[in-house]
């Protein structure tokens, strides 16, 4: 094992200099004081009764098990899970709760559980001591919920434990065995019950997601646009065109208010980035963002999922389950191609933005919603409503506000600005030291149309960063389209004749299709005759064949 496995206090807990934040494996912790827990231990019991107190404690102790193996997975390099099984009781000494020796079993006790532990000076049996006297029952509850987290998450999936002997009911020493839930047998259903997993996993693994996400992100984003020397809207979206600085002002100013906001432009021109800065700009700001793609999810689940539904509506639906629309309540919900939607849909949704209520598929009550929709589509929903695949209706009620995002290739001025702080990010993401572009390359990145706009762009800087050998990215390592795009026609340096300047084009379309000269006389709208000519004339061995 070494020196490495025997984690080190002074290791793991770090103080910020002002004071006011501890970490321990980089997360956050307090010190605690163990009296005022075991005061809250009292009254909690008095309140609510010594089992229900036990299931509180037990719970408690697996989130902070559970959210100390988290950390420190992000701290230790362990690969192998007998070491992150001895660590956990390594952990818990470490925390100064209890004292944690592995046990050494005799070969007539019976079957191995899958975790065992001695554990001495348990901080929670003193104090249930002391506040409530000798139990009939174990007492090391936050103990033996922090041992069955921690080895839940360790192990991916539910651990389960409880004390078989405990000094809290005057046993010499502590003894804790964990199993695997479908171990347990039906008589300890009690213990089971304590841990109410269902719920817990879950919201454990979403809310800790959730900051971890945020931090990350406020992390990448202050190191890459310090190292790129990129200067960025506070909203967090680069703007250096005038087109996008109106589109971004009018959302700022459309976010004070309360109307439905519908968002257009092509696919990847970041039309969620503007829902989410309408509503981080709204007075919702401090309520729930819900998106969903509108296309992603099939018509017969579209309506459960955005309406809720009630238990037994339809095969499956064994819960009563609030919707999208709920879920966004004092928010905003944000309905991407909301053009896919189908006209069964379509009636419904109308229904709800007109009446600011939704019923649950299978229920008869309607529910009261406050929500702010932001729309979005990549189609011409007045020609949808012309087609007759649109509600005209629908279509007036979401488009109160029309924001058009214009494409990548209208606002010229933006490319670069954000192709550097894209790479700064996919450089920090891919730990790779990647400073800027070549001055080829950027010029490249000026002449490609991207049609697939920012998400085009986007991959196509991950991909060169992933690949680069130096430092900044080249133009070889730009995709083969993005190498292909034919040069600007505006004069960079001394104008070019005429004649220099058709052949040069005419042979990067041509390199662009892949040697295709159907395709390439297609596209510059000239005879194949005559695209054969002038390849001949220039010498092109494509003329040869
Ligand atoms: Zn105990």
């Amino acid at each position: 094992m070494g020196g490495r496995f025997e984690l080190d206090l002074s290791e793991l807990l770090s103080f910020e200099p002002g004071g006011g934040l501890i970490h321990f494996g980089g997360q956050r912790v307090l010190l605690m004081d163990p009296v005022a827990l075991g005061l809250l231990r009292k009254e909690l019991v008095k309140l609510m009764g010594m089992t229900a107190a036990r299931g509180t404690f037990t719970r408690l102790g697996y989130a902070h098990g559970w959210r100390t193996a988290e950390a420190m997975k992000g701290a230790v390099p362990w690969k192998d899970e007998s070491l992150w099984r001895r660590a956990g009781g390594r952990l818990h000494t470490l925390q100064g709760q209890v004292r944690v020796e592995p046990v050494q079993r005799r070969a007539d006790e019976g079957p191995e559980p899958f975790a065992e532990a001695q554990w001495h000076d348990s901080y929670e049996a003193e104090q249930h001591l002391l506040h409530l006297g000798q139990s009939d029952q174990p007492v090391c509850w936050s103990l033996t919920g922090f041992a069955s987290g921690y080895m839940s998450y360790v192990n991916g999936k539910p651990i389960y434990g409880t004390e078989l002997r405990c000094v809290g009911k005057g046993d010499a020493a502590c003894h804790y065995v964990g199993r695997p839930a479908e171990e347990w047998s039906t008589e300890c259903t009690e213990v089971l019950r304590l841990y109410e997993t269902q719920c817990m996993e879950g919201m454990l693994a979403q809310v800790t997601e959730a900051l971890r996400q945020a931090e990350r992100k406020l992390r990448a984003k202050r190191q890459s646009l310090a190292r790129a020397g990129v200067t960025e809207d506070p909203a967090g979206m680069v703007a250096r065109s005038e087109a996008m600085q109106r589109i971004i002002n009018l959302a700022r100013r459309v976010a004070k208010v309360d109307s439905t906001v519908l968002v257009t432009g092509e696919s990847g021109v970041g039309k969620e980035r503007i829902a989410r800065l309408i509503h981080d700009e709204s007075g919702r700001a401090h309520k729930a963002f819900v998106a969903v793609n509108c296309a992603a999810v099939t018509e017969s689940l579209l309506e459960s999922e955005l309406f809720g539904h009630a238990r037994g509506a339809f095969t499956g639906a064994t819960h009563d389950r609030a919707g999208l629309f709920e879920a966004a309540h004092g928010g905003t919900l944000f309905l991407d191609e909301v053009g896919e939607v189908p006209p069964s849909m379509q009636a419904k949704l109308l229904r709800v933005l007109q009446e600011r209520e939704v019923r649950r598929v299978g229920e008869n009550a309607s529910r009261k919603v406050d929500v702010r929709l932001v729309a979005a589509t990549n189609r011409d929903l007045a020609e949808e409503v012309r087609q007759g695949r649109f509600r005209q209706d629908l279509y007036y009620r979401l488009r109160v506000i029309e924001l058009k995002i214009p494409p990548l290739r209208e606002r010229r001025d933006d490319v670069l600005p954000l192709a550097r702080l894209l790479l700064a990010e996919a450089a920090e993401r891919l730990g790779r030291r990647v400073s800027g572009l070549s001055p080829d390359a950027a010029d490249q990145l000026l002449r490609y149309a991207w049609p697939g706009n920012v998400r085009e762009l986007s991959n196509a800087v991950e991909r060169a960063v992933a690949l680069c050998e130096g430092t900044r990215v080249e133009r070889e390592d730009l995709p083969e389209e993005v190498r292909a795009a034919p040069p600007s026609l505006v004069p960079t340096g001394n104008p070019q004749r005429l004649e220099d300047m058709e052949k040069h084009y005419i042979l990067a379309v041509l390199a662009q299709n892949g040697g295709n000269r159907a395709r390439t006389a297609e596209q510059l709208d000239i005879g194949v005759a005559t695209l054969y000519r002038k390849l001949k004339q220039y010498g092109h061995p494509e003329a040869a064949h």
